[in-house]
């Protein structure tokens, strides 16, 4: 552990580590981390618009929008009020048979906003559990309409649906920790996207082969984030859409990511003309304030519930389902969605990131460089992801690598100088690495 502290510390030249962290870190389990190796996690006191405020008093520039949340940046004094003038009238009550103005708002500028029918919403805490939620409500709907043995769920390669159980089972087994679960785990199908004439055909095999097992298929539209910042095109998702319609079996959009934005449309589905029967959202949802989800159903989908059995009653509900606090956050995020203009900033920076992180290609190591909206990622061939972190903090910018991606998604409203700052470093950290590979 002291080991870690000197690490970070002596490279960036931080001060020494505060003594809240010095005492609880035995005690915290960090997120996908070995503990027994983790570096020690740097410590913020403060954020504000695009920058993190250490508790030595550095200010580091943030491309990660704390994974992909925070797209007005930090503390956006509209979400700050409202969320204040909420904990002042009413920080929570129970969903079950009581209402609240924040909820009942927020659902009806969701279903407003959404593509097509996607009218009906059902809130809940995190992104993994809008997926839990997606599925359940997949699985039942086919049972509610009187068809048994539809309990599985198709989902294509590189994908990542999240960290619970069932959403995990969604995950590509190859980038997932399956391994460790099997037996536990539902077993669920996997395919290829289609993106050309043979995976579309791949596709359609494995569907009719499963015919009468699948429930639903789930798609990340146009970006697949956790599993590699893989870009496919409106084709390709149209595709999936068409294969879904011809084998009947439900889609489910997983927008957790690319919602509210960042592919440069408010949805990507939307973007690419495609309507699916549920849809996910989470992370950009209170624009990064609070951890709120939401998973939107069509009129067919909600209908098949509507029975007087009460067993087909979908059975769920989380604690602090439709928190108010978070719907007060989502309801200002979605207010700075219509009197800012954001659409128009993620389309200039998308056009700055392609053009600042085009000279990276074709370098040495470097596999891919790809923007699709807010997004930026580069691809490297087996990266040192210790040393590209290290180095980027010496830069004085938050960016953090995994896999063998490189990337950025800034908030929104990044000003122009630091997002300079931001693809500056990485052209910087990027050309070390590949001069480093060079004989
Ligand atoms: C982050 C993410 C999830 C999981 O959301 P959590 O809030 O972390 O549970 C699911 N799907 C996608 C596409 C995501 O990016």
């Amino acid at each position: 552990m002291g080991n870690d502290t000197g690490n970070i510390g002596r490279r960036a030249g931080a001060g020494a580590p505060p003594d809240w962290l010095v005492a609880g870190r035995p005690h915290v389990w960090l997120p996908y981390a070995q503990m027994k190796t983790a570096p020690m996690p740097i410590p913020v006191v403060r954020t504000e618009g695009s920058r993190l405020t250490l508790a030595d008093g550095r200010v580091l520039i943030d491309g990660m929008s704390s994974w992909w949340t925070a797209c007005h940046g930090y503390n956006h004094p509209h979400i700050r009020e409202n969320v204040a003038a909420q904990l002042e009238a009413m920080p929570h009550v129970m969903f079950g048979g009581l209402a609240h103005e924040p909820a009942y708002r927020l659902a009806a500028r969701l279903a407003a906003l959404a593509p097509g029918d996607l009218d009906h919403v059902f809130f809940t805490d995190s992104g993994s559990v809008a997926v839990e939620v997606a599925a359940k409500m997949a699985v039942q709907y086919w049972i509610n309409r009187g068809e048994q043995g539809r309990t599985r769920l198709l989902s294509f390669r590189f994908g990542y649906h999240g960290d619970t159980m069932g959403a995990m089972s969604l995950t590509d087994p190859d980038e997932g920790m399956h391994a460790h679960f099997k037996g536990y785990l539902p077993e669920q199908v996997f395919a290829d996207l289609p993106r050309d004439e043979d995976s579309t055909k791949a596709l359609d095999a494995i569907l009719q082969r499963h015919r009468g097992q699948l429930a639903a298929a789930i798609v990340e539209p146009l970006v697949q984030g956790a599993g590699g910042m893989k870009i496919h095109d409106a084709a390709t998702l149209q595709r999936v859409a068409e294969a879904c319609a011809r084998h009947g079996v439900l889609l489910i959009a997983d927008e957790i990511m690319t919602g509210f934005g960042r592919t440069g449309a408010m949805f990507a589905c939307a973007e690419a003309g495609v309507l699916p029967d549920i849809m996910c959202l989470s992370k950009a949802l209170t624009g990064g304030t609070m951890s709120l989800a939401a998973t939107l159903a069509r009129g067919h989908v909600y209908e098949a519930f509507l029975s007087d059995t009460p067993t087909a009653a979908l059975m769920h509900g989380p604690t602090f389902m439709g928190n108010p606090l978070a719907c007060a956050a989502a309801n200002a995020s979605l207010d700075l969605f219509e009197r800012e203009p954001r659409l128009a900033q993620v389309a200039a920076l998308s056009a700055r990131l392609a053009a600042d992180l085009a000279p990276l290609t074709g370098l040495p190591g470097v596999v891919d460089v790809r923007v699709k909206g807010a997004m930026g990622a580069v691809q490297l061939q087996s990266p040192d992801i210790p040393w590209f972190r290290a180095r980027f903090l010496e830069e004085g910018v938050w960016i953090r690598p995994f896999g063998d991606i490189v990337y950025l998604m800034p908030a929104f409203t990044i000003p122009d100088d630091e997002l300079s700052q931001l693809t500056g470093a990485m052209v910087k950290v990027v050309h070390a690495y590949s001069d480093r590979l060079a004989p």
